[in-house]
């Protein structure tokens, strides 16, 4: 029986484990063991319930996600083990019923104009008449239709950063004003450092394809156009239950007799074929293959005795750290109009939140019947020093920043802080060769592979296709060919 352990039991640890499970299920001799250094599965996705204790009307709770609240639609993967582990039915879109961004803009509430996609108005009027932007800012932008086309030579890597291509195509005040928190914020990344082609390929493509950015949205909508009388289906979805419902659901698919938490790898060698580890309590653990699925920065300090090449790249990955502060509240205390998916605030606003988002408006059942929940982020790559501070002085500043920016009044009826140290990988400038150096040197070493948030995409659906992958490659190592993968190289072609 072939080994393959794996370190880290976050979303992308679990991903592998449930693949190598279902290797196992189709005749294959292959088993797993798990490693995670925290007493508990699933990383970064974490729910808490919080039971009402506050005249419940109904005796239901609040659903807390502490790290990630949904995940994009358009990506299969999580609808896809949801509906191989029978829990399909659960998956939860937003109430589109009640759908407004309002963007903080010197230092008044907008509304996001209607038919914004990414950071290009694609509908006139809404355009037109908001007043997020100046009037020389709208013409700005509106001069993207006439910007020409970066040339890009032939032997050339297409790459520059958010900032560079939106300053360029449509002028700092859609950076400053819409792209920077919209599209920047999704990476909690800085717009002067995040590399598109590692993180938003498709604009660059899009440039290339239409020479305006205006013109190719416009046509991506066209593409996708909502069909009167269907249900759409929303941008994000979540769980019933909390993001945790799908990392506990693939922990209990994969095995939880081959997992073990609370111990941390502390090296890990090769010797021969086989990867020898030792671990915080004392122990060795030996394995066929090695799956790393822990975030870079992690990697990057055991990696040193297998290959200096890819420990190397994967150290040069960064990362920011941040934190989400959850309150409930009584409904007839917060004190504001709760008809919005939450605000975002643009760096050049100063402000300690980065977001927040009107947790209970934007998912159904996350707040008990008379409670609503909302929840900040504060940190990111341009406010580290943010975190130094206690989890209760967190807290307080993310509520006088609610105060403050959306006028919220009464006294949250709890709070809850959730740290994530260096938990968002930044990828900047030269990550695609950063890239091109692991996973091709990991190529060239039977049973290692790489998985996790910090390499091909930070969202869950991407880190579950990464832990598969790296089933996938060790497998391929050992002339394993799996039926799944056959049929999904299919699909995909
Ligand atoms: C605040 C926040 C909000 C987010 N929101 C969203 C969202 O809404 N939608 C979305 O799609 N994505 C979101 N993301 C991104 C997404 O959550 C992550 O990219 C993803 O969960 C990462 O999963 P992972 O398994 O790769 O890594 P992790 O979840 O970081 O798991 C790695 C695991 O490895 C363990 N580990 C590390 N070193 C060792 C060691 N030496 N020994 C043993 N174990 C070790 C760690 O303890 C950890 O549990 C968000 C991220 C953050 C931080």
């Amino acid at each position: 029986m072939k080994k393959i352990i794996i370190i880290g039991g976050g979303v992308s640890g679990l991903g592998a484990a449930y693949k190598v499970r279902r290797a196992a299920e189709a005749g294959n001799d292959v088993s797993f063991a798990l490693i995670e250094k925290d007493d508990r599965l699933g990383g970064k996705i974490k729910t808490e319930t919080v039971v009402d204790e506050w005249d419940s009307v109904d005796g239901t709770e609040f659903i807390v996600d502490g790290g990630p609240d949904c995940f994009l639609t358009s990506k299969p993967a999580v609808s896809r083990i949801a509906a191989l582990l029978g829990f399909a039915d659960d998956t939860l879109p937003t109430d589109d019923s009640r759908k407004k961004t309002l963007i903080l803009s010197r230092g008044k509430l907008f509304e996001m104009p209607d038919g914004v996609m990414m950071f290009a108005p694609t509908k006139f009027l809404p355009f037109v008449t908001t007043g997020l932007f100046s009037w020389p800012g709208k013409i700005r932008m509106g001069l993207d239709l006439f910007v020409p086309k970066k040339k890009v030579a032939a032997d050339e890597v297409n790459d520059e950063t958010l900032e560079s291509f939106i300053v360029r195509r449509m002028g700092r005040e859609c950076l400053d004003r819409l792209a920077e928190p919209l599209v920047g914020g999704v990476h909690a990344s800085d717009p002067k450092q995040m590399s598109l082609a590692a993180t938003f390929p498709n604009l660059l493509d899009m440039e290339q394809k239409h020479g305006s950015m205006l013109l190719g949205f416009l046509d991506m909508r066209k593409k996708y156009p909502h069909k009167p009388g269907t249900k759409p289906r929303t941008f994000f979805t979540s769980l019933t239950g909390g993001m945790q419902e799908l990392t506990d659901n693939m922990a209990d698919a994969a095995g939880r007799d081959s997992i073990t938490t609370g111990v941390s790898v502390e090296s890990a060698t090769r010797d021969g074929d086989s990867y020898v580890l030792k671990l915080s309590d004392g122990s060795t653990v030996t394995g066929d293959a090695l799956i790393f699925a822990t975030e870079a920065w992690s990697a990057a300090t055991l990696l040193g005795d297998i290959d200096t090449q890819i420990a190397e790249a994967v150290a040069g990955i960064p990362a920011s750290s941040s934190a989400t502060v959850s309150f409930g509240f009584k409904e007839d205390e917060i004190g504001i109009n709760m008809d919005a998916f939450g605000v975002l605030c643009p760096q050049k606003e100063g402000r300690k939140l980065m977001a927040a988002t009107f947790s209970s408006t934007k998912w159904r059942g996350r707040a008990p019947t008379g409670k609503v929940m909302m929840r900040g982020f504060v940190g990111g790559p341009q406010n580290q020093a943010i975190m130094e501070n206690t989890d209760e002085k967190l807290a307080e500043i993310a509520l006088a920043e609610m105060r403050d920016i959306l006028g919220v009044k009464g006294d949250p009826l709890f709070s809850r802080v959730y740290r994530w140290h260096l938990g968002m990988p930044q990828y900047t400038m030269g990550h695609l060769d950063r890239m091109a150096v692991i996973e091709g040197r990991s190529a060239e070493i039977a049973g290692l592979a790489l998985a996790g948030g910090s390499y091909r995409g930070v969202g869950i659906p991407n880190c579950i296709e990464s832990g598969e992958r790296a089933v996938s490659k060790i497998l391929g190592d050992w002339n394993i060919e799996l039926a799944e993968d056959q049929v999904e190289e299919k699909r995909q072609h």
